[in-house]
């Protein structure tokens, strides 16, 4: 059976769940966001993926389900999504072992503000950055969040949680400073977060781009045999195209910034002409105003 065969049985088994008001109850019958279930049968774990609506940028968070117990990947921004985000992971009915935080940026942490009662695990990068950078962005924001309840750094290399191999790595100056990537080789799953986007603009704030295009050669070259890629923003994939995808976006962002001369309208132009199916345009505008604010690359 193929696993995307599988991966729709699944998905039909949780629509019966949640029209039904039994076991599931907790999670709402019509949600804002979307959920999106992987299985690939190997009677470890699956994997859902929460996304909130493209107008609220998609922001994707993930529950590793293990026998026992979950363990989450990021935790959306705005505050009514990461509550939707917890119902969901409520109706479950298991133990949130820990949550792990995949780099500092405000939209994968706000929502913090409803599992204030969970471990957060993080790159020490991400955990200063936050906790120095945190408080004033929130004020900034004047939106509902909370710092994260850190518990500790994520050990980079390989773990065993509840019967299920988690390879941690980072890569450094590419979305954001620092990335983690958690790969589970008995899924076939790579859980990238914003090093990759899927089926929108791309978050060009960090300025990094030739970084960037560098990391995503080494994930696309490190795991082509994978079925199941994780984004930060948009729906999961199913092959390195998505990485490609990005590499495209990212040689074109390169030559729109070398030709505008600093002039923010003249890239977006350039990026919305030249991908016009691209889904969250609102990244264009608001990251390159940041980039050329705090240039890295185009100095
Ligand atoms: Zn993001």
């Amino acid at each position: 059976m193929s696993h995307k065969f599988k991966f729709s049985i699944i998905m039909a088994i949780a629509v019966l769940f949640f029209l039904s008001t039994g076991a599931f109850a907790a999670a709402p019958a019509k949600m804002a966001g979307k959920v999106f279930i992987y299985d690939n049968g190997n009677g470890i774990a699956r994997i859902h993926t929460y996304m909130a609506p493209f107008k609220a940028a998609a922001n994707t968070s993930h529950v590793i389900e293990l026998k026992d117990k979950l363990v989450l990947v990021d935790m959306q921004f705005v505050e009514a999504f990461a509550k939707e985000f917890r119902a969901y992971v409520d109706s479950l009915g298991k133990p949130v072992d820990r949550i792990y935080l995949s780099h500092e940026h405000p939209d994968h942490w706000f929502g913090s503000i409803a599992f204030q009662d969970a471990k957060v695990y993080a790159l020490e990068g991400v955990i200063g950055f936050v906790k120095k950078i945190g408080p004033a962005i929130i004020k900034k924001k004047g939106k509902p969040a909370a710092i994260p309840n850190f518990a500790g750094t994520v050990k980079l290399g390989t773990e065993k949680i509840g019967g299920l191999t988690f390879e941690f790595s980072q890569f450094q100056n590419s979305e954001s400073g620092n990335a983690l990537v958690i790969a589970l080789p008995e899924l076939k799953t790579l859980i990238v977060q914003d090093l990759i986007y899927s089926n929108c603009h791309l978050y060009m704030g960090h300025d990094s781009f030739n970084v960037w295009i560098s990391t995503l050669e080494k994930l696309k070259a490190q795991y082509k045999d994978y079925e199941w890629f994780l984004g930060g923003h948009g729906e999961p994939a199913t092959t390195t195209a998505v990485i490609d995808n990005n590499i495209v976006y990212l040689n074109e962002a390169n030559k729109a910034f070398d030709m505008a001369g600093g002039d923010l309208n003249k890239i977006k132009e350039y990026l919305f002409k030249r991908f016009p199916d691209l889904k969250a345009q609102f990244f264009v505008p608001f990251s390159v105003g940041i980039a050329l604010k705090k240039p890295n690359q185009h100095k």
